[in-house]
């Protein structure tokens, strides 16, 4: 692919990571962080050195969905850098393991807090760094990709026609900045019940997605209790049941980023 194009140098921080996976939603709620957090944990079981940074800075999931032993982040003093902590071989970044004092910030100022806190972490030697963008594609998501050089971006959105347009917001964001948009995932699709597969939300608005903006992979996730409960226990739906179906289908993502 062509390189992404980004603002500025490269950050020191960031220059011993090889791939810089973007997951994004236009809404909250629709499952991104479970995405993110899941491929993660599989990139990682393929043997990946892999990292999270959850930029959501408003409502922080990971470190529900993660319980690492040490759940605030350490600073290094004397090189002013920030040490992530670390649950299962995978660091992990988030607002939510960084102490008390959460303060109201308006645009600007919830930018320069996730960039510096991207860009001071001491991620060391990674394969893949996974962002969990905040939803939405405004301002703050837009200084975010251009601070980071991102290798590729998922979409995740839920199956109701509206999400169409949502997509389409996402796939515009990342084409101006020229970062390849390499999978849509259309999260709560289905459910199984009494041996019938059940649609709540409809069909087709994936394939529509897909030929449309010729993204090139288009996943589907169940509704599943144990998706949910996994996120609410602290380890994450592919760590805790590696042969499901649900691990399938991150094991197929895992490979298209
Ligand atoms: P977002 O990051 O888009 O705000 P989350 O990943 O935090 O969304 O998901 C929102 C809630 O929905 C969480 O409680 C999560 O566990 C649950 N959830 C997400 N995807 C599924 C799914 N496919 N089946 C069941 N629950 C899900």
């Amino acid at each position: 692919p062509a390189k992404p194009m980004y603002a500025g140098q490269l950050p020191a921080g960031l220059q011993t990571i090889s791939n810089i996976i973007a997951v994004s939603s236009c809404k909250g709620g629709v499952g991104k962080s479970t995405v993110a957090v899941n491929l993660a944990y599989t990139l990682a079981d393929m043997g990946a050195r892999v990292g999270i940074f959850d930029a959501d800075v408003y409502g922080p999931s990971l470190p529900t969905m993660v319980s690492p032993e040490n759940r605030i982040l350490e600073m290094n003093a004397e090189k002013r850098t920030i040490i992530p902590t670390e649950y299962m071989g995978v660091k992990l970044v988030s607002f939510g393991f960084a102490g008390q004092g959460r303060a109201i910030m308006r645009g600007p100022m919830v930018s320069g807090v996730i960039n510096q806190l991207l860009t001071t972490t001491e991620w060391g030697e990674l394969d893949y760094l996974v962002i969990d963008m905040p939803p939405g594609t405004g301002d703050i998501q837009l200084t975010l990709c251009q601070v980071v050089p991102l290798t590729a971006a998922v979409i995740v959105t839920t199956p109701q026609k509206l999400a169409f347009i949502d997509v389409a917001k996402g796939v515009r964001m990342f084409s101006k900045l020229k970062v390849p948009c390499v999978a849509v995932v259309e999260n709560m699709c289905h459910f199984d019940a009494d041996g019938k597969r059940y649609y709540p939300f409809g069909r087709g608005s994936g394939s529509q997605v897909v030929q449309q903006f010729g993204i090139p992979h288009l996943f589907d996730l169940p509704i599943q209790p144990t998706l949910s409960a996994s996120g609410d226990s602290g380890m994450p739906e592919v760590v805790a049941d590696p042969q499901g179906e649900v691990s399938r289908t991150f094991q197929e993502l895992g490979v298209c980023v």
